[in-house]
């Protein structure tokens, strides 16, 4: 596969910003080339590459750090996979809905068409050789697939995706923000045979650090390096490359997602419980989504209760999407959701 191929021309010609500290390893140096102030504690311009922190993440996922790319929160990184793949006003993108809303909002800013094909009712991935051929004809430059689906919760089989990467000629950019929450495995290890895979994830969801911004991208060196040419140069504060660190070193954290999985169950047969819920999907990651004829009137009676959560019923009909909270959030979630429907019962 020839990447080059894929990148948009005024990326393959455009000279990258270049740091005098580009070669320079260590920090007993006299720097004099950078503008900053001589004194204080956070004078210094950050790390460009964030060494430290993507060799951590790199060991964590059993990756060379040359495979991962550091982003200000992967919304930087979807935005760069854009900026580096498409040509505005030229190239086109897919997606399979529902799905995650910031795939539009950045090809729109990006002025690349993006195209939609809705996923099965189950969340799969909708092969056949019909697909087969569309896909072969208009050439997509990217192809989103969010697994765990965000709003819908399913998981993408590893069968399916292994296909679409088999006949995609662009790029499958495979969203797992939420993988660490799911009984599946993340697909990074296929970044080796398939070299049109970028593994995108997040330290925002289940590493508890939606603050810090720090998204991740996995891929082969080559796809990172065209990322790293484009990405302003100190994209990632020093605080929050630290801070990512220390949390990246809590082993305890892992049993805290573990506890919110447990607590994901909880919640969703609290809930399937109540009448006026109809269906809840299958989730593998740290929301619930549920269906009911209500949908609009559960959420008005939540936020005027301050507790806000999301409508979803514009992608999927008559929906709302949940964030599992702490337990005592959970429970107060659910004894107002009762209340709603003791109130409601008596208006009717
Ligand atoms: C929350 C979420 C993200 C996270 O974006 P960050 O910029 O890393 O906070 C990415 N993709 C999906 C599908 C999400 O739901």
């Amino acid at each position: 596969m020839n990447i080059e191929k894929l990148i948009r021309p005024s990326v393959l010609t455009m000279n990258a910003y270049v740091s005098a500290r580009h070669e320079i390893k260590g920090d007993e140096h006299t720097f004099l080339d950078a503008n900053e102030f001589p004194e204080g504690d956070w004078n210094r311009y950050p790390d460009p590459f964030q060494t430290e922190l993507r060799e951590k993440i790199a060991r964590q996922k059993g990756v060379n750090a040359e495979n991962v790319f550091l982003g200000n929160g992967s919304d930087e990184v979807l935005d760069l996979l854009f900026r580096v793949f498409c040509t505005p006003g030229q190239d086109r993108a897919l997606q399979f809905t529902p799905t995650y809303g910031m795939y539009r909002v950045l090809a729109q800013l990006n002025d690349v068409e993006l195209l939609s094909i809705p996923l099965t009712k189950d969340g799969d991935l909708p092969l056949d050789e019909s697909l087969e051929n569309y896909l072969e004809n208009c050439q997509f430059k990217l192809t989103f697939v969010c697994s765990p689906n965000n709003p819908l919760g399913t998981l993408v089989k590893l069968n399916e995706l292994i296909r679409l990467l088999e006949y995609t000629s662009g790029l499958v950019v495979v969203d797992e923000a939420y993988i660490d929450f799911a009984s599946a495995e993340s697909v990074i290890n296929l970044i080796e045979e398939f070299p049109n895979l970028v593994v995108v994830q997040t330290m925002s969801k289940a590493w508890a650090s939606a603050g810090l911004r720090i998204g991740m991208a996995y891929a082969q060196a080559e796809v990172i390096e065209w990322l790293n040419k484009v990405k302003p140069p100190y994209n990632i504060s020093g605080p929050n490359a630290q801070l990512a660190i220390q949390k990246l070193n809590e082993t305890s954290h892992q049993s805290a997602i573990k506890e919110l999985v447990r607590r994901r169950r909880t919640l969703r047969s609290a809930l399937a419980k109540l009448a006026c819920v109809e269906f809840i999907y299958p989730s593998e990651t740290n929301f619930l989504l549920i269906k009911s004829a209500l949908a609009s009137e559960i959420k008005t009676f939540l936020n005027e209760r301050q507790i806000i959560i999301r409508d979803r019923s514009s992608d999927v009909k008559n929906t709302i999407r949940i964030s599992v909270g702490t337990e005592e959030e959970c429970d107060r979630l659910v004894k107002l959701i009762q209340q709603f429907e003791n109130e409601e019962s008596t208006v009717y």
